[in-house]
């Protein structure tokens, strides 16, 4: 087991032997840090990947010190240049290394790109932290961004003057640095790196043998969740499965196997299809929800948006509490369709708490109109006040976070340090800036108009494809019972219990329509029958999409369409023309206006490292 203590830091970089230390000074964690001794010599860099190379600084320390090191090593990738200079950054422009040449160098290689799309880049570091007896601790931080085409902020070291985070407001590393150098570590790789190692080594966490073999691979896009994947990945997808028996062969036969089997058998089989429609329909009414709160300009379209909403929906029907987990990979999905941070911040928060606020008004007028139908029904009044009382809880926070009242940004940082996926940082910073968007909608009559008619269909339709299921097995349940059930589960499975509320809804929905006089196996298959189509059909078609967000990266969809359109109409606009039919549409403007750009187009296309 690792332990924190005194490490010997391994880099001749004074620049980043600040960094680390103030990396380390915030993070408090009893970690003391000495400097390499002048005696040992420089490290020659001749491995392959960064994690390579931090390993051989890091035991040429150990080695002449007998002392636990710290080493780390780190590159920039920029996309358009295949990757480079990767784990070649420090000599890009040649020996020795000087950082003025090595920007010059990568500034005039994309001279004829334009615009953060076409000149995404990341930042990766390597840490390590290893002891005399072989034992070692790694970690690795990255951060995405764009290569501006100048130098701006005098902060900073090496590629900073260039290098503008997605998530900052627009400020390269070298502007952030100037301000602090909180304001670059707080976003930027060595700060991940050392601040996840820092963890790790007051942890005790142990070396993971598989994060070692990951890391290899040098110009893979990182971070904690490649980590967190694998092995979390087989004990939920063995969860699933058998959730997934429990629910078709075992819970329909609650009411015995012959009566199951009669019900399955009489079944409509026309009516789950119209249900499939309606489900459809309800997600693509949450699509569209999604697209009235971003604005106009930076719009991913509906294909876009379609992909980066069922990886999220997929992911969060598959993690334990996984709205949260859900919300961070498609705010990180948005930023890389181009969406920046406060537009995919503001989107998915009140996309989220918007939802909430529409299911909450459905329910409470469904509980008003079955007063005079079934009378007054207290469980289920609770559960409307608990509704209510969370959202206004919400509300509150947002408003105390807004005063600056330190106990509700406490709070934030607290929640936001438990998601994974998210850096601590992010999420009050977007609390903040949301609350300004919110006025602006609130302003907005049309957009706002359009934002709540799409929450709505979107519970309407996917509750009317729960109202054909039942109704496929035989029984066309009163709406208002529809609503009261569909409600009460809506609002339990909020509750983070089990991955997207999977038995609690079908429990809470099939009891609540069998207390209003649906028979059990009916309602037991009607619920089951919709939760196919609502909780599981997402999950592979999710997977799909963000397989597909993988291989044509959002950049395709506008600039790589905008530029086949142009490489169309130059091989073959002649056939057009001869036929004497009319020119296909004009290549779109803006990003592909000249014919210069063509020979843009032709080279392949950025890829989004998702
Ligand atoms: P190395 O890790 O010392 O090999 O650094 C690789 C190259 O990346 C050097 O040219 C550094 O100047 C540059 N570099 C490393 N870290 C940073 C950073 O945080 N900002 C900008 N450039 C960096």
């Amino acid at each position: 087991m690792a332990e924190p203590g005194t490490f010997v830091l391994a880099t001749t970089n004074p620049n980043k032997a600040r960094e680390i230390r103030e990396i380390f000074a915030s993070c408090d964690l009893g970690i003391e840090l000495v400097d390499r001794p002048a005696s040992v010599g420089e490290v020659e860099e001749t491995e392959e990947t960064l994690l390579g190379n931090a390993r051989l600084k890091a035991r040429a320390l150990v080695e002449a010190t007998g002392l636990p090191a710290i080493a780390e090593d780190t590159g920039m990738e920029v996309e358009a240049l295949a990757g480079a200079p990767g784990v070649r950054s420090a000599r890009y422009a040649g020996e020795p290394s000087d950082d003025e040449a090595n920007v010059d160098k990568v500034l005039s290689e994309l001279k004829p790109r334009v615009g953060p799309d076409q000149r995404r880049a990341r930042f990766v570091t390597v840490a390590v932290a290893m002891w005399p007896d072989g034992r070692e601790t790694i970690a690795e931080g990255s951060v995405e961004g764009w290569i501006a085409g100048e130098r701006r902020g005098r902060g900073g070291f090496g590629y900073d003057p260039v290098f503008v985070p997605f998530e900052s407001d627009g400020r390269t590393f070298g502007e952030l640095a100037e301000v602090s150098p909180d304001a670059k570590n707080a976003l930027s790789h060595r700060g991940r790196a050392f601040r996840s190692l820092a963890h790790r080594l007051a942890s005790g966490t142990p070396l993971e043998t598989e994060t070692e073999t990951e890391m290899e691979t040098k110009a893979e896009p990182a971070g904690r969740h490649r980590r967190w994947l694998p092995r979390t990945v087989r004990h939920l997808a063995e969860l699933l499965i058998v959730g997934f028996i429990i629910e078709y062969f075992v819970v329909p036969q609650i009411g015995g196997t012959h009566e199951a089997l009669h019900v399955l058998a009489n079944a409509n089989p026309f009516l789950p299809l119209a249900a499939l429609v309606l489900e459809i329909l309800s997600l693509v009414s949450y699509f569209q929800f999604t697209r009235t709160l971003i604005p106009k300009e930076s719009d991913p379209g509906l294909v876009t948006l379609s992909r980066i909403q069922l990886s999220t929906l997929a992911l969060s029907h598959c993690v334990p509490g996984g709205s949260a987990v859900g919300y961070s990979l498609g705010y990180r999905l948005l930023l890389r369709s181009g969406v920046n941070t406060t537009d995919a911040g503001f989107a998915l928060a009140t996309q989220g708490l918007g939802s909430a606020v529409v299911l909450n008004a459905i329910f409470l007028l469904g509980l008003i109109v079955s007063i005079p139908l079934y009378g007054f029904q207290p469980a289920y009044l609770t559960v409307a006040i608990i509704g209510v009382l969370l959202l206004a809880f919400l509300a509150g926070l947002v408003v105390l976070f807004t005063k600056g009242d330190e106990r509700a940004a406490r709070l934030v940082r607290t929640i936001g340090a438990k998601v994974p996926f998210l850096e601590p940082e992010t999420l009050p910073r977007l609390f903040a800036r949301l609350v300004e968007r919110v006025k602006e909608l609130s302003t907005d009559r049309r957009r706002l108009g359009e934002s709540v008619t799409f929450a709505s269909a979107n519970w309407l339709f996917d509750m009317g494809s729960l109202f054909v299921f039942v109704g496929a097995f035989g029984r066309w349940v009163n709406p208002v019972a529809l609503v009261i059930a569909y409600g009460v589960a809506n609002i339990a499975a909020a509750i983070p219990l089990t991955p997207g509320g999977l038995g609690v809804v079908e429990a809470t929905v099939s009891g609540i329509l069998v207390g209003f006089g649906t028979p059990r196996t009916i309602a037991i298959w009607g619920v089951i029958g919709w939760r196919l189509v609502n909780f599981w059909l997402p999950i592979p078609v999710g997977g799909a999409a963000y397989l597909s967000l993988k291989v044509h990266p959002p950049a395709d969809d506008q600039a790589g369409l905008a530029a086949r359109r142009a490489i169309w109409r130059a091989r073959w606009g002649w056939v057009v023309e001869l036929f004497g039919r009319d020119a296909p549409t004009p290549v779109a403007s803006g990003r592909f206006p000249s014919v210069s750009s063509l020979e843009d187009a032709d080279a392949p296309a950025p890829r989004a490292p998702l």
